[in-house]
């Protein structure tokens, strides 16, 4: 049989498993758009959070890419408030 020749320290024990430990990202739905963000941070599609635009996305988009994400958006919108009557 064969024998370990050295003994695994907790460290060296830990690194071999640390890939096990790897946990699922959990994410929820911005309430405003409806795509996935992780909680606790602002939406990178719409950038809001509670509620208030904290981040401007438009800004940094090009004027075609702001008027489709504007569209797009004010879509999901509009769906939200279908669904809320
Ligand atoms: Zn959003």
């Amino acid at each position: 049989m064969a024998v370990p020749r050295h003994k695994h320290t907790r460290s060296k024990v830990g690194k071999t498993r640390m890939h096990k430990n790897i946990k699922r990202v959990v994410l929820s739905l911005c309430p405003k758009c409806k795509k996935p963000i992780l909680s606790h941070t602002a939406c990178r599609n719409c950038g809001f959070y509670k509620g208030k635009e904290v981040v401007n996305v438009l800004a940094k988009l090009t004027k075609k890419e702001a008027k489709s994400r504007e569209k797009e958006i004010k879509a999901v919108e509009k769906e939200t408030k279908a669904e809320a009557k």
